[in-house]
Protein backbone atom coordinates (compact mmCIF):
# COMPACT_ATOMS: atom_id res chain seq x y z
CA UNK A 1 0.00 0.00 0.00
CA UNK A 2 1.22 3.40 -0.83
CA UNK A 3 2.49 5.53 2.49
CA UNK A 4 0.53 8.45 2.21
CA UNK A 5 2.78 10.39 4.10
CA UNK A 6 5.95 9.45 1.73
CA UNK A 7 4.58 8.41 -0.97
CA UNK A 8 8.02 7.87 -2.85
CA UNK A 9 11.08 7.28 -1.93
CA UNK A 10 12.41 10.39 -2.58
CA UNK A 11 9.31 11.84 0.18
CA UNK A 12 10.59 8.98 2.36
CA UNK A 13 14.47 10.15 2.41
CA UNK A 14 13.53 14.34 2.52
CA UNK A 15 11.72 13.68 5.55
CA UNK A 16 14.63 11.71 7.06
CA UNK A 17 16.96 14.62 5.66
CA UNK A 18 14.91 17.48 7.07
CA UNK A 19 14.19 15.28 10.37
CA UNK A 20 17.97 15.11 11.25
CA UNK A 21 18.63 18.23 10.31
CA UNK A 22 15.72 19.85 12.54
CA UNK A 23 17.26 17.50 15.32
CA UNK A 24 20.96 18.62 15.06
CA UNK A 25 20.13 21.91 14.40
CA UNK A 26 17.05 23.85 14.44
CA UNK A 27 15.80 22.55 17.74
CA UNK A 28 18.95 23.79 19.88
CA UNK A 29 18.43 27.52 18.75
CA UNK A 30 14.72 27.57 19.13
CA UNK A 31 14.29 28.77 22.75
CA UNK A 32 17.00 31.42 22.32
CA UNK A 33 15.30 32.64 18.89
CA UNK A 34 11.85 33.35 20.46
CA UNK A 35 13.72 34.46 24.01
CA UNK A 36 15.70 36.93 21.66
CA UNK A 37 12.77 37.62 18.79
CA UNK A 38 15.56 36.66 16.44
CA UNK A 39 15.51 35.41 13.03
CA UNK A 40 17.89 33.02 12.72
CA UNK A 41 19.53 34.03 8.90
CA UNK A 42 22.68 31.82 9.47
CA UNK A 43 20.15 28.51 10.20
CA UNK A 44 17.96 29.98 7.51
CA UNK A 45 20.84 29.47 4.50
CA UNK A 46 21.64 26.26 5.87
CA UNK A 47 17.70 25.40 4.61
CA UNK A 48 19.06 26.55 1.07
CA UNK A 49 22.49 24.30 0.95
CA UNK A 50 19.80 21.63 2.17
CA UNK A 51 17.70 22.92 -1.40
CA UNK A 52 15.08 23.47 0.69
CA UNK A 53 14.40 27.22 -0.28
CA UNK A 54 13.00 26.54 -3.42
CA UNK A 55 11.86 22.70 -2.56
CA UNK A 56 8.92 23.80 -5.13
CA UNK A 57 11.19 25.81 -7.99
CA UNK A 58 12.80 23.92 -10.97
CA UNK A 59 15.79 22.58 -11.04
CA UNK A 60 17.06 24.97 -14.15
CA UNK A 61 16.37 28.03 -11.51
CA UNK A 62 18.37 26.78 -8.62
CA UNK A 63 15.53 24.56 -7.02
CA UNK A 64 14.42 20.98 -5.86
CA UNK A 65 11.95 20.39 -8.56
CA UNK A 66 10.04 18.64 -6.03
CA UNK A 67 6.46 18.81 -5.45
CA UNK A 68 3.37 20.18 -3.06
CA UNK A 69 3.70 17.11 -0.84
CA UNK A 70 7.49 17.20 -0.71
CA UNK A 71 6.61 21.46 0.69
CA UNK A 72 4.46 19.57 3.15
CA UNK A 73 7.04 17.08 4.87
CA UNK A 74 9.54 19.90 5.05
CA UNK A 75 7.11 22.71 6.73
CA UNK A 76 5.70 19.62 9.15
CA UNK A 77 9.55 18.34 10.13
CA UNK A 78 11.26 22.00 11.29
CA UNK A 79 7.57 23.17 12.69
CA UNK A 80 7.69 19.90 14.70
CA UNK A 81 11.06 21.99 16.68
CA UNK A 82 10.59 25.60 15.60
CA UNK A 83 7.36 26.93 13.93
CA UNK A 84 8.20 30.47 13.92
CA UNK A 85 11.97 29.92 12.25
CA UNK A 86 9.34 27.47 9.73
CA UNK A 87 6.82 30.58 8.79
CA UNK A 88 10.08 32.55 7.62
CA UNK A 89 10.45 29.45 5.65
CA UNK A 90 7.02 29.42 4.22
CA UNK A 91 6.81 33.13 3.46
CA UNK A 92 10.13 32.82 1.67
CA UNK A 93 10.01 29.38 -0.31
CA UNK A 94 6.24 29.02 -0.62
CA UNK A 95 4.84 32.54 -0.86
CA UNK A 96 8.17 34.19 -2.64
CA UNK A 97 9.80 31.33 -4.30
CA UNK A 98 6.76 28.93 -5.37
CA UNK A 99 4.75 31.98 -6.18
CA UNK A 100 7.25 33.22 -8.84
CA UNK A 101 8.15 29.79 -10.28
CA UNK A 102 4.15 29.68 -11.19
CA UNK A 103 3.10 33.09 -12.13
CA UNK A 104 6.55 34.55 -13.46
CA UNK A 105 8.19 34.45 -16.66
CA UNK A 106 11.43 32.69 -17.65
CA UNK A 107 13.13 36.19 -17.17
CA UNK A 108 11.71 36.90 -14.17
CA UNK A 109 12.17 33.39 -12.75
CA UNK A 110 16.16 33.58 -14.01
CA UNK A 111 16.56 36.96 -12.54
CA UNK A 112 15.34 35.84 -8.93
CA UNK A 113 15.00 32.06 -8.12
CA UNK A 114 18.55 31.31 -8.03
CA UNK A 115 19.53 33.98 -5.01
CA UNK A 116 15.93 32.62 -3.23
CA UNK A 117 17.22 28.92 -3.52
CA UNK A 118 20.58 29.45 -1.77
CA UNK A 119 19.29 32.08 0.70
CA UNK A 120 21.44 34.75 -0.43
CA UNK A 121 18.26 36.90 -0.39
CA UNK A 122 15.31 36.65 1.99
CA UNK A 123 12.24 37.32 0.60
CA UNK A 124 8.58 37.36 1.41
CA UNK A 125 4.90 38.42 -0.13
CA UNK A 126 3.00 41.37 0.84
CA UNK A 127 -0.71 41.05 0.72
CA UNK A 128 -2.15 42.81 3.90
CA UNK A 129 -2.17 46.04 4.39
CA UNK A 130 -3.06 47.94 7.86
CA UNK A 131 -6.42 48.73 6.69
CA UNK A 132 -7.02 45.40 4.97
CA UNK A 133 -6.57 41.61 5.40
CA UNK A 134 -9.36 39.43 5.21
CA UNK A 135 -11.10 42.12 2.86
CA UNK A 136 -8.35 41.26 0.87
CA UNK A 137 -9.79 43.27 -2.59
CA UNK A 138 -10.38 46.13 -0.20
CA UNK A 139 -6.10 46.66 -0.59
CA UNK A 140 -5.33 50.40 -1.04
CA UNK A 141 -1.93 50.15 -2.73
CA UNK A 142 -2.04 52.09 -6.00
CA UNK A 143 0.46 51.48 -9.03
CA UNK A 144 0.44 53.97 -11.91
CA UNK A 145 2.32 53.72 -15.20
CA UNK A 146 5.30 56.14 -16.15
CA UNK A 147 7.05 55.77 -18.96
CA UNK A 148 9.38 52.82 -18.79
CA UNK A 149 8.46 51.76 -14.76
CA UNK A 150 5.31 51.80 -12.20
CA UNK A 151 5.11 54.19 -9.21
CA UNK A 152 3.88 52.32 -6.43
CA UNK A 153 2.64 53.97 -3.06
CA UNK A 154 1.03 52.40 -0.03
CA UNK A 155 1.85 50.49 2.89
CA UNK A 156 1.69 46.70 3.67
CA UNK A 157 1.50 45.23 7.33
CA UNK A 158 2.31 42.06 9.01
CA UNK A 159 5.02 41.01 6.34
CA UNK A 160 7.21 38.13 7.17
CA UNK A 161 10.78 38.64 6.35
CA UNK A 162 9.67 42.26 5.68
CA UNK A 163 13.21 42.84 8.39
CA UNK A 164 16.27 40.99 8.60
CA UNK A 165 17.10 42.66 11.64
CA UNK A 166 15.39 45.69 13.56
CA UNK A 167 16.96 48.35 11.01
CA UNK A 168 17.61 46.48 7.92
CA UNK A 169 15.20 45.52 4.88
CA UNK A 170 14.24 42.39 3.75
CA UNK A 171 15.53 41.60 0.20
CA UNK A 172 12.51 41.16 -2.63
CA UNK A 173 8.92 40.87 -1.93
CA UNK A 174 5.88 40.06 -4.51
CA UNK A 175 3.59 43.16 -3.78
CA UNK A 176 0.20 43.23 -5.04
CA UNK A 177 -0.82 46.62 -5.88
CA UNK A 178 -3.73 48.13 -7.97
CA UNK A 179 -3.36 50.05 -11.18
CA UNK A 180 -4.93 53.15 -11.04
CA UNK A 181 -8.45 53.29 -12.67
CA UNK A 182 -8.75 49.17 -12.22
CA UNK A 183 -11.77 47.88 -10.64
CA UNK A 184 -11.71 46.08 -7.18
CA UNK A 185 -11.43 42.43 -8.69
CA UNK A 186 -8.01 43.51 -10.56
CA UNK A 187 -5.04 43.06 -8.72
CA UNK A 188 -1.41 43.14 -10.21
CA UNK A 189 1.73 41.85 -9.14
CA UNK A 190 5.48 43.62 -8.80
CA UNK A 191 8.93 42.11 -8.17
CA UNK A 192 9.83 44.82 -5.10
CA UNK A 193 14.01 44.80 -4.58
CA UNK A 194 15.35 46.53 -1.78
CA UNK A 195 17.47 49.66 -2.81
CA UNK A 196 14.67 50.53 -5.46
CA UNK A 197 13.93 54.15 -4.96
CA UNK A 198 11.27 54.83 -2.26
CA UNK A 199 10.73 51.62 -0.91
CA UNK A 200 11.22 51.39 2.91
CA UNK A 201 11.01 49.53 5.97
CA UNK A 202 8.08 51.23 8.34
CA UNK A 203 7.71 49.92 11.68
CA UNK A 204 8.99 46.04 12.97
CA UNK A 205 6.16 44.87 14.83
CA UNK A 206 7.92 43.51 18.17
CA UNK A 207 5.89 41.64 21.24
CA UNK A 208 4.39 39.40 19.34
CA UNK A 209 2.42 36.52 21.13
CA UNK A 210 4.42 33.69 19.20
CA UNK A 211 5.96 33.15 15.88
CA UNK A 212 8.91 35.41 17.43
CA UNK A 213 11.43 33.51 15.30
CA UNK A 214 10.34 35.30 12.99
CA UNK A 215 9.90 38.69 11.58
CA UNK A 216 7.12 40.90 10.75
CA UNK A 217 6.95 44.18 9.52
CA UNK A 218 5.53 47.14 7.76
CA UNK A 219 6.51 48.11 4.37
CA UNK A 220 5.96 51.87 3.43
CA UNK A 221 6.04 52.15 -0.89
CA UNK A 222 6.37 56.05 -1.59
CA UNK A 223 6.55 56.82 -4.87
CA UNK A 224 8.01 53.62 -5.24
CA UNK A 225 9.68 52.98 -8.61
CA UNK A 226 9.61 49.55 -10.05
CA UNK A 227 10.77 48.99 -13.93
CA UNK A 228 8.07 47.68 -16.25
CA UNK A 229 9.78 43.93 -16.31
CA UNK A 230 8.92 43.52 -12.77
CA UNK A 231 4.90 43.47 -13.54
CA UNK A 232 4.44 39.51 -12.92
CA UNK A 233 1.79 38.41 -15.54
CA UNK A 234 -0.71 40.90 -16.85
CA UNK A 235 -1.73 44.38 -15.55
CA UNK A 236 -4.77 43.37 -13.74
CA UNK A 237 -4.13 39.48 -13.95
CA UNK A 238 -2.78 38.53 -10.35
CA UNK A 239 -6.44 38.32 -8.72
CA UNK A 240 -6.13 34.74 -9.72
CA UNK A 241 -2.27 34.09 -8.89
CA UNK A 242 -2.71 35.42 -5.23
CA UNK A 243 -5.82 32.78 -4.82
CA UNK A 244 -3.56 29.88 -6.72
CA UNK A 245 -0.87 30.63 -4.48
CA UNK A 246 -2.74 30.79 -1.18
CA UNK A 247 -4.35 27.54 -1.89
CA UNK A 248 0.33 25.77 -1.19
CA UNK A 249 -0.39 28.59 1.71
CA UNK A 250 -2.98 26.96 3.48
CA UNK A 251 -1.88 23.70 2.78
CA UNK A 252 1.81 24.11 4.42
CA UNK A 253 0.65 26.32 7.20
CA UNK A 254 -1.25 23.22 8.47
CA UNK A 255 1.36 21.34 7.78
CA UNK A 256 3.16 23.50 10.02
CA UNK A 257 0.28 23.10 12.74
CA UNK A 258 0.60 19.14 12.49
CA UNK A 259 4.29 19.79 13.57
CA UNK A 260 3.17 21.11 16.47
CA UNK A 261 0.88 18.81 17.40
CA UNK A 262 3.06 15.83 16.53
CA UNK A 263 5.63 17.21 19.00
CA UNK A 264 3.04 18.29 21.74
CA UNK A 265 1.72 15.02 21.36
CA UNK A 266 4.91 13.07 21.86
CA UNK A 267 5.93 15.77 25.09
CA UNK A 268 2.81 14.79 26.93
CA UNK A 269 3.10 10.85 26.14
CA UNK A 270 6.72 10.85 27.70
CA UNK A 271 5.54 12.77 30.59
CA UNK A 272 3.13 11.27 31.52
CA UNK A 273 4.92 7.56 32.06
CA UNK A 274 7.80 9.38 33.78
CA UNK A 275 5.76 11.91 36.06
CA UNK A 276 3.93 9.85 39.10
CA UNK A 277 1.19 11.21 41.15
CA UNK A 278 -0.59 9.52 44.10
CA UNK A 279 1.54 6.69 43.53
CA UNK A 280 1.24 5.62 40.11
CA UNK A 281 2.41 7.51 36.28
CA UNK A 282 0.06 10.15 35.14
CA UNK A 283 -0.69 7.96 32.28
CA UNK A 284 -2.98 5.61 34.58
CA UNK A 285 -5.23 8.38 34.84
CA UNK A 286 -8.50 8.51 32.78
CA UNK A 287 -8.38 12.39 32.54
CA UNK A 288 -4.97 12.02 31.24
CA UNK A 289 -5.81 9.11 29.05
CA UNK A 290 -8.34 11.43 27.08
CA UNK A 291 -6.02 14.04 26.87
CA UNK A 292 -3.39 11.68 24.91
CA UNK A 293 -5.54 9.23 23.50
CA UNK A 294 -8.02 12.11 21.28
CA UNK A 295 -4.73 14.29 21.08
CA UNK A 296 -3.56 11.49 18.85
CA UNK A 297 -6.26 10.58 17.04
CA UNK A 298 -7.18 14.34 16.11
CA UNK A 299 -3.60 14.62 14.66
CA UNK A 300 -3.85 11.73 12.64
CA UNK A 301 -7.28 12.82 10.92
CA UNK A 302 -5.34 16.27 10.37
CA UNK A 303 -2.35 14.58 9.04
CA UNK A 304 -4.53 12.35 6.61
CA UNK A 305 -6.36 15.34 5.55
CA UNK A 306 -3.49 17.39 4.85
CA UNK A 307 -1.47 14.99 2.64
CA UNK A 308 -4.59 13.94 1.07
CA UNK A 309 -5.33 17.70 -0.11
CA UNK A 310 -1.63 18.58 -0.56
CA UNK A 311 -1.91 14.82 -2.98
CA UNK A 312 -4.97 16.69 -4.51
CA UNK A 313 -2.96 19.96 -5.62
CA UNK A 314 -1.54 20.63 -8.90
CA UNK A 315 1.13 23.56 -8.20
CA UNK A 316 0.35 24.69 -11.22
CA UNK A 317 -3.58 24.43 -10.83
CA UNK A 318 -6.36 26.00 -9.43
CA UNK A 319 -8.78 23.92 -7.83
CA UNK A 320 -8.26 22.33 -4.18
CA UNK A 321 -9.90 25.72 -3.01
CA UNK A 322 -12.31 24.32 -0.47
CA UNK A 323 -10.07 21.40 1.07
CA UNK A 324 -6.94 23.93 1.24
CA UNK A 325 -9.23 26.22 3.24
CA UNK A 326 -10.66 22.68 4.90
CA UNK A 327 -7.36 21.33 6.24
CA UNK A 328 -6.38 24.65 7.56
CA UNK A 329 -9.63 25.37 9.12
CA UNK A 330 -9.12 21.94 11.10
CA UNK A 331 -5.76 21.57 11.61
CA UNK A 332 -5.25 24.97 12.76
CA UNK A 333 -7.70 24.55 16.02
CA UNK A 334 -6.51 20.85 16.40
CA UNK A 335 -2.84 22.00 16.67
CA UNK A 336 -3.29 24.75 19.32
CA UNK A 337 -5.56 22.66 21.63
CA UNK A 338 -3.33 19.64 21.45
CA UNK A 339 -0.09 22.03 22.53
CA UNK A 340 -2.64 23.60 25.43
CA UNK A 341 -3.65 20.01 26.60
CA UNK A 342 0.27 19.15 26.49
CA UNK A 343 0.55 21.95 29.00
CA UNK A 344 -2.03 20.33 30.82
CA UNK A 345 -0.75 17.44 31.48
CA UNK A 346 2.92 18.63 32.27
CA UNK A 347 0.83 21.13 35.01
CA UNK A 348 3.40 23.95 36.02
CA UNK A 349 6.49 22.49 33.92
CA UNK A 350 4.03 22.84 30.94
CA UNK A 351 3.69 26.53 31.75
CA UNK A 352 7.56 26.89 31.41
CA UNK A 353 10.12 27.31 28.36
CA UNK A 354 11.96 23.81 29.30
CA UNK A 355 9.62 21.15 27.73
CA UNK A 356 8.70 23.86 24.53
CA UNK A 357 5.45 23.56 24.60
CA UNK A 358 3.95 26.68 25.82
CA UNK A 359 5.93 27.81 23.02
CA UNK A 360 4.47 25.72 20.65
CA UNK A 361 1.01 26.67 21.81
CA UNK A 362 2.09 30.64 21.47
CA UNK A 363 3.16 30.01 18.17
CA UNK A 364 0.15 27.81 16.89
CA UNK A 365 -2.73 30.82 17.81
CA UNK A 366 -1.03 32.40 14.36
CA UNK A 367 -2.03 29.64 12.88
CA UNK A 368 -5.77 30.60 13.20
CA UNK A 369 -5.35 34.03 11.73
CA UNK A 370 -2.26 34.46 9.36
CA UNK A 371 -3.28 33.25 5.58
CA UNK A 372 -7.07 33.06 6.46
CA UNK A 373 -8.47 33.47 9.35
CA UNK A 374 -10.91 30.78 11.10
CA UNK A 375 -13.84 32.75 10.10
CA UNK A 376 -12.03 33.33 6.27
CA UNK A 377 -11.94 29.63 5.75
CA UNK A 378 -15.72 29.23 6.95
CA UNK A 379 -16.55 32.05 4.66
CA UNK A 380 -15.20 30.30 1.90
CA UNK A 381 -15.62 27.15 2.37
CA UNK A 382 -19.85 27.85 2.46
CA UNK A 383 -19.33 29.59 -0.65
CA UNK A 384 -17.55 26.28 -2.48
CA UNK A 385 -20.06 23.78 -0.83
CA UNK A 386 -22.94 25.95 -1.96
CA UNK A 387 -21.98 24.68 -5.91
CA UNK A 388 -21.69 20.92 -4.30
CA UNK A 389 -24.98 18.79 -3.92
CA UNK A 390 -23.25 15.63 -3.40
CA UNK A 391 -20.02 15.58 -1.68
CA UNK A 392 -18.23 13.05 -3.02
C1 LIG B 1 2.71 37.08 12.42
C2 LIG B 1 1.96 37.42 11.15
C3 LIG B 1 2.57 37.21 9.93
C4 LIG B 1 1.91 37.57 8.74
N1 LIG B 1 2.58 37.45 7.55
C5 LIG B 1 2.01 37.98 6.42
C6 LIG B 1 2.75 38.05 5.19
O1 LIG B 1 3.90 37.59 5.09
N2 LIG B 1 2.16 38.63 4.11
C7 LIG B 1 0.90 39.15 4.16
O2 LIG B 1 0.43 39.68 3.16
N3 LIG B 1 0.17 39.09 5.32
C8 LIG B 1 0.70 38.53 6.44
N4 LIG B 1 -0.02 38.49 7.63
C9 LIG B 1 -1.37 39.06 7.65
C10 LIG B 1 -2.48 38.03 7.85
O3 LIG B 1 -2.66 37.26 6.69
C11 LIG B 1 -3.72 38.82 8.28
O4 LIG B 1 -3.49 39.23 9.62
C12 LIG B 1 -5.00 38.03 8.16
O5 LIG B 1 -5.32 37.81 6.82
C13 LIG B 1 -6.17 38.75 8.86
O6 LIG B 1 -6.26 40.09 8.45
P1 LIG B 1 -6.36 41.26 9.55
O7 LIG B 1 -5.31 41.05 10.54
O8 LIG B 1 -6.39 42.55 8.81
O9 LIG B 1 -7.75 41.03 10.27
P2 LIG B 1 -9.20 41.47 9.74
O10 LIG B 1 -9.37 41.06 8.33
O11 LIG B 1 -9.42 42.90 10.08
O12 LIG B 1 -10.13 40.58 10.64
C14 LIG B 1 -10.42 40.88 12.00
C15 LIG B 1 -11.47 39.87 12.47
O13 LIG B 1 -12.67 40.06 11.71
C16 LIG B 1 -13.04 38.84 11.08
N5 LIG B 1 -13.65 39.11 9.79
C17 LIG B 1 -13.21 39.95 8.79
N6 LIG B 1 -14.02 39.87 7.74
C18 LIG B 1 -14.99 38.99 8.05
C19 LIG B 1 -16.15 38.47 7.37
N7 LIG B 1 -16.45 38.83 6.12
N8 LIG B 1 -16.91 37.56 8.01
C20 LIG B 1 -16.61 37.17 9.27
N9 LIG B 1 -15.55 37.62 9.96
C21 LIG B 1 -14.76 38.50 9.36
C22 LIG B 1 -11.73 38.07 10.93
O14 LIG B 1 -11.95 36.69 10.73
C23 LIG B 1 -11.05 38.40 12.24
O15 LIG B 1 -11.60 37.62 13.26
C24 LIG B 1 0.60 38.09 8.81
C25 LIG B 1 -0.02 38.26 10.06
C26 LIG B 1 0.64 37.96 11.22
C27 LIG B 1 -0.05 38.23 12.55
Amino acid sequence: MTDLFNPTSEHRALRELVRSFTEREVDPQAESSDHGERFNIELFRKLGDLGLLGVTVEERFGGSGLDSVAAVIAHEELASADPGFTLAYLAHSMLFANNLQVNGSDEQRAKYLPDACTGKKVCGMCMSEPGAGTDVLGLQTTAARKGDHYVLNGAKMWITNGAVSDTELGDTFLVYARIQGQPRNQLSMFIVEKGFPGFSLGQKIKGKLGMRASTTAELVFEDCEVPEENLVGAEGGATICMMRNLEIERVTLAAMSLGIARRSIEVMNRYASERTSFGKPLREFGQIQRYIAESYAEFMAGRAYTYYTAHELALDQPGQRLDSDGVKLFTSTMGKEIADRAIQVLGGYGYVAEYAVERLWRDSKLLEIGGGTLEAHQKNMCRELARVERLL
